[in-house]
């Protein structure tokens, strides 16, 4: 019975150290990632067809954010609408141009409020829970 409990112990005290040690690593080997890539997947068509020339579009997303532009991308499934869509996120400033549209009721224009907040995002990281329901609710 005592080798029972023993081997219990040293099982779980193992166990808790490795815990812990995958923790601390999981903290120190941490990949930032810029919570505009999922606000682009989110508006992209999701059918990870291949059209774009990239894997998915979650490729596609990290293609878009990593050149700040549109320019030279596209998604023949989502069309121009969507990448006015991507346009939006990516260029704040064309989310202000796109505002008139939103006002007179076009349901592919980002609300001006929600501009001014990606505007004026403090870091990426701490906006992005909202930025993801702002963007499903845009
Ligand atoms: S073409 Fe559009 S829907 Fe297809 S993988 Fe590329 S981004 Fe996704």
């Amino acid at each position: 019975m005592n080798l029972i409990l023993i081997s219990m112990g040293v099982l779980g005290v193992t166990a808790l150290v490795a815990a812990c040690l995958l923790y601390v690593v999981s903290l120190f080997f941490k990949v930032e990632e810029d919570p505009r890539i999922d606000l682009v997947q989110a508006v992209l068509p999701g059918a990870n067809c291949g059209g774009c020339g990239f894997a998915g579009c979650r490729n596609f997303a990290e293609a878009c954010v990593k050149a700040g532009s549109t320019d030279g991308l596209a998604c023949p499934v989502g069309g121009d609408p969507t990448m006015d869509e991507v346009k939006k996120i990516l260029v704040p400033a064309a989310a202000e141009e796109a505002a008139p549209a939103a006002e007179s009721g076009d349901k592919k224009g980002f609300d001006p409020a929600v501009a001014a907040k990606i505007k004026a995002l403090p870091t990426p990281k701490a906006a992005f829970p909202n930025l993801i329901a702002m963007a499903q609710k845009a």
